[in-house]
Formats: structure tokens, sequence, C-alpha cells
């Protein structure tokens, strides 16, 4: 397969940790193995979260682990003209108004969320009149909502197959634009995406819903969809998601403590399926014997002995 384009899209807020590593080795072996172009996009607009430093530091790790891509580099924060564009689009299409309630606001209007539903819903009540709210995108300093409408979207996923979600449900309208003057996570890589002629997106299944939501974006402003690989998560032995914040799962503390990168593609590679037993292989032997099909399609933990044999512990 030729002229695919995926990316790599690290936050900076914080040091990669083994989830994310490994997420990035099978988006960078699934497109070395098919030819695609590899970007890289900085995704430093939630401003309050980067860190400085942050964004070289992911830059060096990936290199070391022998992860390479091709271009340079790109940080979303570099120019917002696009989004503001997409913006204006939707806007005039009478798909994002402005809203200027808070969260406590929004969470006395809304019912009590789901068991294990984190997020907020923006109650459809909310959402004003068409005729009482001029849809237009004049000021950059309020939140913007884009207008989700009340129907089921269908992801046809190339790792977690066919899947439904109702964004309408799950979330309702969401912030497209945000008071700080940026577009929110969900339209900056839309447009992103878009606009670098992404192919394939490739990343953790926790973000599978937001596909569903993107969907909604790539029709409002009529733009192509990519098509989407997403990889079950590492959880700790608590059988919680790893997390930037947990120092003893970032690749950088083992990198300081004198662990090879080899060990560490070693214990990927394990845990995609791609080695019998944990080892020591480079970057390159794990591009070689990656195989879709082996990859498990359940969450892999990440156990006291993994983190033993990483640093040789007996
Ligand atoms: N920047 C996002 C993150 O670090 C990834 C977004 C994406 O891959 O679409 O979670």
């Amino acid at each position: 397969m030729t002229n695919g384009v995926t990316r790599l899209a690290p936050s900076p807020t914080g040091s990669l940790h083994l989830g994310n590593v490994r997420t990035f080795l099978i988006n960078w072996a699934l497109a070395r193995q098919r030819g695609w172009r590899i970007l890289v996009r900085i995704e430093d607009l939630d401003a309050p979260r980067v860190r400085s430093g942050a964004a070289s530091q992911l830059l060096a790790m990936l290199s070391w682990l022998g992860i390479d891509h091709d271009d340079h580099p790109v940080c979303q924060s570099s120019d917002l003209e696009p989004y503001r564009r997409a913006m204006l689009t939707l806007a005039g299409r009478g798909l994002a108004y402005h809203c200027a309630l808070t969260r406590s606001e929004i969470q006395q209007a809304a019912s009590a969320p789901h068991q294990g539903q984190q997020e907020l819903r923006f109650p459809p009540n909310l959402r004003p009149a068409a005729s009482t709210q001029p849809l237009e995108f004049a000021r950059h300093d309020v939140n913007y909502r884009f207008v989700v409408p009340d129907e089921s979207i269908r992801i046809e996923d190339q790792v977690a197959g066919l899947r439904s979600f109702s964004p309408f449900d799950e979330v309702g309208d969401f912030v497209v634009w945000t008071k700080l003057g940026v577009p929110s996570y969900q339209l900056a890589v839309v447009v992103d995406d878009a606009r670098q002629g992404v192919t394939d997106v490739v990343r953790g299944d926790d973000l599978l819903p937001s596909a569903a939501r993107r969907t909604l974006l790539y029709r409002a402003l009529n733009l192509p969809a990519p098509r989407w690989w997403h990889v079950p998560l590492v959880l700790g032995s608590d059988g919680r998601r790893l997390a930037k914040r947990q120092a003893d799962t970032r690749v950088e503390i083992y990198r300081r403590a004198g662990v090879p990168p080899q060990r560490i593609i070693g214990l990927l590679a394990f845990w995609c399926g791609a080695a019998k037993k944990r080892c020591e292989m480079s970057a390159d032997e794990f591009r070689e014997r990656f195989q879709l099909d082996t990859l498990s399609r359940s969450p892999v933990t990440f156990t006291q002995d993994d983190h033993a044999w990483l640093v040789q512990l007996k």
C-alpha cells in the first residue's frame, strides 16, 4: 500500500510511559510495513498542561528507541488560522454556537453521570434556540459548542472492528473552541489530520468515542475521514491505564537507570505478540516481526515481572 500518511501526535504534557511508547511503536511499524509517510505533530494547544522541554524530550526518546519519522515536526500552536477558518465554516452552517455557561451551571442542569462515565454531558435543553442565537464566530475568547445530532455513529476500526457510538447521549454538544482562544482537541485534530493529508490514525482505544465525535466534524466541514486503528491500552497492576504521572512507568526512568532501548522494545514486542517471551530486539526487528493478527484485542497489564525483567532484578 502506498500514499498513506500517518502521524505520531504526542501531547507535551509529561514524559512518555510504556503505554504511549507501545502505541507509537505499533503506529510506526504499521507505517513502515505499508510504506506510509510518518509525520510528527506536537499537540501543544492545551497550554496550562504543556510542560516546557517536554516536546524535545519526547522527540529524543523516540529517536533513542529507533522510532524515526519523515518531515519536520510541527506544533499545533504555530498557526491558529486554519482552526479559525474551520470555526467560520461551522458557525456559517449553523453548527457552532457561543456558550457562556460554567461547568457547575451545566452540572446542575445535567442528570447524574452513568456509572463509570467521567464526562459531563451537555444537556440538549441548554442549546440556545436557533432564532435567538446568531451563529457567528466573532469573539475568540468564549467557548463555542458544536451542534451534535441525535444519531448513532458507526466506526469501522481496523483493530477494534465495527463499533457504534452516540455522541449525543455520551457528551452532547461538545466544545470546539475554548475561551482560552484556541480550538478544542477535537476540532484541532480534525483540521490537522485533514490539512496534513493523514489517511491512517493509530492511537489508544480510550479515544474510540472521540472518533465518532470527529466523524461528525468531518461531515460538518466536508472533509474526508481517515481510517482508524485503535489499539488496546496498557494497564497498571491496579487495573487503571498507565498515566504520565506514574513515575515508575516512564521510559525516561528506565533509560536513566541504564536499561537499553532493545530491552524496552523487546518487552513491548512480547506484549504485542511479536515475541514469545521477553527478549531484547531493535525497533527494526520489531517492524519485521509485528503482525496485527497476533496483537491482543484486550488490554495488556504491566506486571512486576515486566518491571523486574526491564531492570534485570533476580
Ligand atoms: N495528542 C493526543 C494524546 O497524546 C493524541 C491524539 C490522537 O492521536 O488523535 O493523547
